[in-house]
């Protein structure tokens, strides 16, 4: 299936789970590299996860043949936050344990929807 990198192994990681469609989960989008679905436990008014389907671990796990997927991923976040008509809009990627990563999965958090003047 997909190429593993990273200790986690995908058969146990709860977001190749959702990738694979064995936890039900409503998709705003999907595509054959990317998904991208809503956060269980939303920090803004709307908060969506853009997660490659090849497992990766985290942004420290990538290799120079993930350039086209991190760039697909932000790409993707681009089209959803126009697709939203958002305005503006955060970005994070959060990156180990100290940097906040709960899920060692890759995935690219899309935040916004707060009032205008935020
Ligand atoms: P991290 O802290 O690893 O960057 O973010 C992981 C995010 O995944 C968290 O915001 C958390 O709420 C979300 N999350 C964890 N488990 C699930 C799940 O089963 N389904 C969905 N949709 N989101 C999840
Ligand atoms: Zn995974």
């Amino acid at each position: 299936m997909f190429h593993v990198s990273g200790f986690m192994n995908n058969d146990v990681c709860i977001f190749c789970k959702i990738i694979k469609h064995e936890i039900p989960t409503d998709f705003i989008y999907e595509d054959e590299r990317v998904v991208a679905f809503p956060d269980i436990k939303p920090s803004a008014p709307i908060h969506y996860l853009i997660v490659p389907k090849e497992h990766i671990q985290s942004i420290m796990y990538l290799k120079n043949n993930h350039q086209e997927i991190i760039s697909k991923m932000i790409f993707t976040a681009k089209m959803l936050a126009e697709k939203l008509g958002l305005s503006g809009y955060k970005l994070i990627f959060n990156v180990g344990r100290e940097g906040g990563q709960i899920i060692d999965h890759l995935h690219l958090h899309l935040l916004g929807g707060w009032d205008k003047k935020n």
